[in-house]
């Protein structure tokens, strides 16, 4: 499917993205809190409008695009594990298109975070078949409910009832032996929020990075959720030393990635930490450096799809200062 629903698709997101880069005169400002249902409006098309891609990447490991996060789903003997699990209203269609791949029921799935665009799902899932699994932060935000601070808008997300939420939590990783398969939850300290898991199939040789590594642009660094870009740095790094040479990179949003992006991605991060770093020690404030574009030459490989990249990258440098 279809390059015609990747443009609907890419439309919704231009649309998001252009909601959220509206300055202070527009209907939306810093101060602006869209509930869960009004960013689900504005971010997303309605559920009958979507169509799960599917993309198959081993014998029994695909990547589903569909609303929100990318979903690796593992099939075999043992039965489905997914990753990551979009919203409610597309999960009708999600169990649809693994039926569609010789699947049935989900045994286990893995939230990445706790991010509603890749953990609402969790609500449409039934306990009783299904069994969750998440860093142990990510399950205390899911069961507290926050605030996502994306900077030009704020998003609630509600708490999660108790049906919803991870029965199975980690602090520093676990392994999971499903489908003939090693499959090891990672975490290296807070990254894109303090809850992240990287999700490794090992026999595969590919991992599903929730959002500390996408490639739709630059990363979000959730700096009010525990993100920092000293924590996507490090977990980039520290999560290398686990992959084989040709690892397949499942990102959290965006197409399917190599090794080579991967460390590109920590050079950028590196090369752009160290300048805005460099102007915080010279006493810049954040419009300063915002205004010296510290960027500029990476922005063409790496959209700033969200508008707030060099925010909280100085918001997240300073706070550690
Ligand atoms: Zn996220």
């Amino acid at each position: 499917m279809s390059y015609k629903y990747k443009m609907k698709n890419s439309f919704y997101l231009i649309i998001f993205c252009f909601l959220l880069s509206l300055n202070s005169k527009s209907i939306y400002s810093e101060d602006t809190i869209l509930s869960q249902n009004e960013a689900y409006e504005i971010q997303f098309p309605p559920a009958d409008k979507v169509e799960i891609r599917i993309q198959k990447i081993t014998e029994n490991l695909f990547l589903f695009f569909g609303l929100g996060g990318n979903i690796a789903v593992s099939i075999g003997d043992d039965g489905v594990l997914i990753v990551d699990d979009q919203i409610p209203s597309v999960m009708p269609k999600i169990k649809d298109a693994i039926k569609k791949i010789g699947g049935g029921d989900i045994i286990y799935t893995i939230n990445t975070h706790w991010h509603y665009d890749h953990a609402d799902g969790n609500l449409a899932l039934d306990p009783k078949i299904t069994k969750i699994i998440s860093h142990s932060n990510a399950r205390n935000n899911m069961l507290e409910g926050g605030i996502i601070d994306l900077v030009n808008i704020k998003v609630i997300q509600e708490p999660y009832p108790n049906y919803a939420l991870p029965v199975i939590t980690h602090e520093t990783g676990m392994t999971l032996f499903f489908n003939d398969e090693e499959i090891e939850l990672v975490h290296y300290g807070p990254a894109h929020t303090s809850g992240d898991s990287a999700v490794i199939f090992h026999k595969q040789n590919a991992i599903h990075y929730g959002d500390v590594f996408v490639t739709e642009g630059y990363p979000f660094i959730d700096v009010s959720s525990g993100g920092s870009i000293d924590g996507i740095i490090n977990f980039l790094s520290e999560s290398l030393t686990k992959l084989k040479p040709g690892a397949i990179i499942l990102p959290g949003h965006g197409e399917i990635a190599t090794l080579q992006d991967v460390e590109d991605t920590i050079i950028m991060l590196k090369t752009v930490r160290e300048r805005i770093l460099k102007m915080i020690d010279e006493g810049k404030s954040l419009q300063e450096v915002i205004d010296a574009k510290p960027t500029k030459d990476f922005d063409e490989k790496y959209p700033d799809w969200l508008g707030n990249f060099v925010n909280r990258a100085y918001t997240s440098l300073k706070e550690e200062k």
